[in-house]
């Protein structure tokens, strides 16, 4: 069973790894829960910002957090937020693009994030994006979410579905942990 399961599921894709070392990020950013070696499920979430003029592309931000820490997160938004943004990703995310790319390449995550999830633009026409997989140990979990890029079109316009309540609570997340301020923050979406 054990051996089963571990055969199931593509490794980690080095998009995922940490920027600066290429090892897996090992730890939850918020509870420091062994994500690697734990049987919890969690996610990893980076945040690029591309510089055309100098050919370069910087990692903004990236961390993994565990199930635990991230159902605490969304129960801390407010409810009317959480509802405007399933309805926003249900309404306008292009599942059948994405099951074109996944099948085209099965083998293959960072193909699968070749292109905004909600508005189709190319990764190479983009300024900022982020994504965002799922993973259980060392191994990418595909069965509740796929991985995901979203540019910063479709992150302007979730973040415009937010309440303030929810944008402070992101607000105190993103400057606990990284010590971002508010301003900074812009229109980064958790999620
Ligand atoms: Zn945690």
């Amino acid at each position: 069973m054990e051996e089963n399961q571990q055969q199931e599921g593509l490794p980690i894709p080095s998009i995922f790894k940490n920027t600066d070392t290429g090892a897996p990020l090992d730890k939850c950013i918020d509870c420091e829960y062994p994500v690697l070696e734990g049987d919890r499920y969690y996610m990893i979430e980076k945040v690029f910002k591309k510089y055309p003029e100098l050919d370069k592309t910087e990692v903004l931000f990236e961390y993994a957090i565990c199930s635990n820490c991230y159902e605490k997160m969304k129960d801390a938004m407010s409810q009317e937020s959480m509802q405007n943004l399933s309805m926003y990703m249900m309404e306008n995310t292009d599942f059948q693009k994405l099951q074109d790319r996944i099948e085209e390449k099965p083998d293959d995550p960072e193909h699968w994030l070749s292109h905004c999830l909600i508005k189709g633009t190319a990764q190479d026409e983009m300024k900022e994006y982020q994504m965002g997989a799922c993973f259980k140990g060392d191994k990418l979990v595909t069965n509740f979410m796929p991985p995901f890029m979203v540019g910063e079109l479709a992150m302007e316009e979730m973040n415009a579905l937010l309440s303030k309540e929810t944008k402070d609570e992101m607000d105190g997340f993103m400057d606990d942990h990284f010590g971002i301020p508010p301003e900074l923050r812009k229109d980064l979406i958790l999620i």
